[in-house]
């Protein structure tokens, strides 16, 4: 099993090719140039699609590749969520199989309300297990809530499934591979809000003049310098919350991690 990062040429998003054996998988396929020149180059005969969340970015090339491969869409579903093409409905615990790769199926709202992501817990590839993350975690950065999305939420599903202290925490050696890579405008806000990151300067450091690439940390690495998975970190939390411009205390808001997360995501929407 491998993953193949690919990178769209009609928006600024990254999608993800999983091949195992004869069997492939398109995950959030924008650019049907590129996705199904990708599948066949792979040598695979069999395709399907997952979609993360329903936003245009992410479904918008679902149709035409999925007529040109033959392959089946799978989708997330909310209540409040605007309607996509979705052949299979995929939840929670779903398992999504690539060849013999199996990839769980984790919910994790915020972003928009039907935003999933996939992990694959022991890859065959020696490496650490496999989120594709969409547009829930970046690297140096998060998701935002702007367009049907809920900031309390996401900061709940970031706590429980991200950070390091979380109900359903993920290993350190977590490999993700984000929907967009904002790595350099986003170490520029963490150095805004915290001068003295030192990890943040080295890496804003390490990726100037470096094109665009979507893989770049692991969890354990983001845990270590990513304010928005630091949520417990006192002195986070006081330099943050001291802040004039915190967010108040609200309903959704009422412990110092999550408004810590709340004024983080409101700072970088202004950054
Ligand atoms: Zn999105």
């Amino acid at each position: 099993m491998y993953v193949r990062p690919l990178r769209s040429t009609v928006s600024d998003n990254w999608f993800y090719l999983v091949v195992d054996g004869d069997s492939a998988l398109l995950v959030d396929p924008i650019d049907p140039g590129v996705a199904v020149a990708a599948a066949r180059d792979s040598g695979a005969s069999r395709f399907s699609i997952v979609a993360t969340h329903w936003h245009p970015d992410h479904v918008g090339g679902n149709d035409a590749v999925a007529a040109a491969l033959g392959a089946a869409v799978f989708a997330p579903t909310a209540a409040d969520a605007p309607e996509i093409r979705r052949d299979h409905t995929l939840r929670g615990g779903d398992l999504v199989e690539v060849g013999a790769s199996r990839w769980l199926v984790l919910h994790v709202p915020g972003h928009t309300s039907d935003h999933i992501a996939l992990l694959c817990e022991s890859p065959e590839d020696g490496h650490g297990p496999a989120l594709l993350s969409g547009d829930l975690l970046f690297v140096a950065g998060i998701g935002n809530t702007r367009l049907g999305g809920d900031t309390p939420t996401l900061a709940a599903t970031v706590r429980r499934t991200l950070c390091a202290s979380g109900a359903d925490a993920l290993p350190d050696a977590t490999r993700f591979f984000p929907g967009h890579d904002y790595a350099a405008r986003n170490l520029d806000f963490i150095l805004s809000v915290e001068p003295d990151n030192a990890e943040a300067r080295r890496r804003r450091e390490a990726v100037s003049g470096v094109p665009s690439a979507p893989t770049l940390t692991t969890l354990g690495e983001e845990r270590s310098y990513n304010p928005f998975l630091r949520l417990d970190d006192p002195t986070l939390q006081a330099r943050v919350l001291g802040r004039p411009d915190a967010a108040p205390v609200a309903p959704g808001l009422d412990d110092d991690a999550t408004r810590t997360f709340a004024t983080l995501r409101a700072l970088r929407d202004r950054f």
